[in-house]
C-alpha cells in the first residue's frame, strides 16, 4: 500500500504511516530488525543510510515515523524510557544558568530530573501552578526561563491548562514550550497544533498501551531542535531497542479504538463516583463541573482514561478503597489495556512528598482500562461498600 500519508485520518495513519511493507519479501508486517551494523558496498558507501545502531535502525525509524504523524510533527526521535527523552531534550536546550519553569503537577520524575539531575549542573527550576494565566505571565516576564514545561491533563487531580494561551505567553517571553502528552496522547490532544514547539511521551503508558514495554520520545516540527536532540540520542546512546520500537509500533496502530474505549469507560466511572458518601470528590475532565471541563472540550477531542478521587474518609479509606479493588489492580503506571489503581502519596508521588508538588493522602488515581464497563463499575462499587 503506498499513499500519501498525510492525507488520512488520524485511525490510518496511526496503522500505516511508517508502516510500508517489506520490499523484499511483501512481509506486510515490516521485519524487526536486530543487526546492530550493516554491510557496505564500498567504504562509506551505504544501502539504505544504516550504518550502526546506535545512529540508525528501521524499527526505530518505522516508530519515529508513525510518531511524528500521528503528532502532525515533522520530527520525531525515541528513546529508551519517557526520562530518557526527557533527559536528551533538556540537555539539548539548557545551559548553565538556564532556567526552567513547570507546572506545579508536572509528572514527579520529570520534577526530580530537573532538580536533581539538572540542579546541580546549574539550572534553575521554578514550580508554578499554570491555570493562572496573569500569574504565568508575569513569572515568564521576569523570570526569563528557557524552557516552559506543560502537561495537561496533569496527575492525579486532572488539572487542564490552556496550551494555546500559555504558547503564547511563552513564545513573547522568548521561552521554549514543552508539552508532555503523555496522558491525552495524540489522538485526544495535538499540542503542537495549539502552539507547542515540542511534545514530550512515555511512550511506556497509552501508546505502547499494554504495559509490557518501556519508551519515550519527543516530537518538533523545529529543524534545529530536532538535529540537537537526534544528536544526543546518537551521542548519549539511550535509544530505543529494536523490539522495544516495535512493540510500541505494535501498540499504537490500535490507539484510536482503545482512546476512546478508555474515555467511555473513565466518564461511566467518574459519573458513578459523584454523590456517593464515601466520595469527597471526583477529578475528572468529562463531569460539566470539573474546573477545566469547557477548556478540555476545546482543546481535547475526548476526556481520557485517568481520573482521581477523594475519599471522605481520609487516607485510612483511600488506602482500603485501593486494596479493595479487585479488578483493578493495585500498581503503579497508567495507560494499559488493564484497569490499575495507584495510592499517589506513596506510590507515584512518594518522590514530590515535601515537595510543592505533594499530593494528599485521601487521593486514589485510577487507570481505567477497556474491560468490560459494568465490571468496572461493580468493582468500584463493592470497594465502596466495603468501606461503609
Ligand atoms: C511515566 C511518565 C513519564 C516518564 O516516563 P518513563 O517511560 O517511565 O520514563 C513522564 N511523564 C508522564 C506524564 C508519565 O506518566
Amino acid at each position: 500500500m503506498t499513499h500519501d500519508e498525510n492525507l488520512h485520518g488520524f485511525a490510518t495513519r496511526a496503522i500505516h504511516a511508517g508502516q510500508e511493507f517489506d520490499p523484499t519479501t511483501g512481509a506486510v508486517i515490516p521485519p524487526v530488525h536486530f543487526s546492530t551494523t550493516y554491510a557496505q558496498d564500498g567504504i562509506g558507501n551505504l544501502r539504505g543510510g544504516y550504518e550502526y545502531a546506535r545512529g540508525g535502525n528501521p524499527t526505530r525509524d518505522a516508530l519515529q515515523t508513525q510518531l511524528a504523524s500521528l503528532e502532525g510533527g515533522r520530527f520525531a526521535l525515541s528513546f529508551a524510557s519517557g526520562l530518557a527523552a526527557e533527559d536528551a531534550l533538556l540537555r539539548a536546550v539548557l545551559r548553565p544558568g538556564d532556567r526552567v519553569l513547570m507546572g506545579n503537577d508536572v509528572y514527579g520524575g520529570t520534577h526530580r530530573l530537573v532538580r536533581r539531575i539538572f540542579g546541580p549542573w546549574g539550572i534553575e527550576l521554578t514550580t508554578l501552578e499554570l491555570g493562572d494565566l496573569e500569574a504565568a505571565r508575569e513569572a515568564l516576564e521576569t523570570l526569563q526561563p528557557r524552557v516552559l514545561w506543560l502537561e495537561t491533563p496533569s496527575n492525579p487531580l486532572m488539572k487542564i491548562t490552556d496550551i494555546t494561551a500559555l504558547a503564547e505567553l511563552a513564545h513573547a517571553a522568548g521561552a521554549i514550550v514543552v508539552v508532555d502528552n503523555t496522558f491525552a496522547t495524540p489522538y485526544l490532544q495535538q499540542p503542537l497544533v495549539l502552539g507547542a514547539d515540542v511534545v514530550v511521551h512515555s511512550t511506556t503508558k497509552y501508546l505502547g498501551g499494554h504495559s509490557d514495554v518501556l519508551g519515550g520520545a519527543i516530537v518538533t516540527n523545529d529543524d534545529e531542535l530536532a538535529d540537537q536532540v537526534r544528536f544526543h540520542q546518537f551521542a548519549a546512546g539511550a535509544v530505543s531497542g529494536p523490539m522495544d520500537a516495535w512493540l510500541t509500533t505494535r501498540g499504537i496502530k490500535t490507539l484510536a479504538v482503545r482512546m476512546r474505549q478508555h474515555s467511555a469507560n473513565a466518564q461511566a466511572i467518574a459519573e458513578s463516583l459523584v454523590g456517593h458518601a464515601a466520595v469527597a470528590r471526583v477529578y475528572y475532565p468529562g463531569l460539566v463541573d470539573h474546573p477545566g471541563h469547557d477548556l478540555a472540550a476545546r482543546q481535547m477531542r475526548g476526556f481520557g482514561g485517568m481520573l482521581s478521587l477523594e475519599l471522605a474518609g481520609g487516607a485510612s479509606a483511600a488506602r482500603r478503597f485501593a486494596e479493595s479493588l479487585r479488578v483493578f489492580s493495585l500498581a503503579e503506571s497508567l495507560g494499559g489495556v488493564e484497569s490499575l489503581v495507584n495510592y499517589p502519596s506513596e506510590m507515584t508521588h512518594a518522590s514530590v512528598r515535601g515537595t510543592e508538588l505533594e499530593v494528599s493522602d485521601a487521593i486514589v488515581r485510577l487507570s481505567v482500562g477497556i474491560e468490560e464497563v459494568d465490571d468496572l463499575l461493580a468493582d468500584v462499587r463493592q470497594a465502596l461498600t466495603a468501606l461503609a
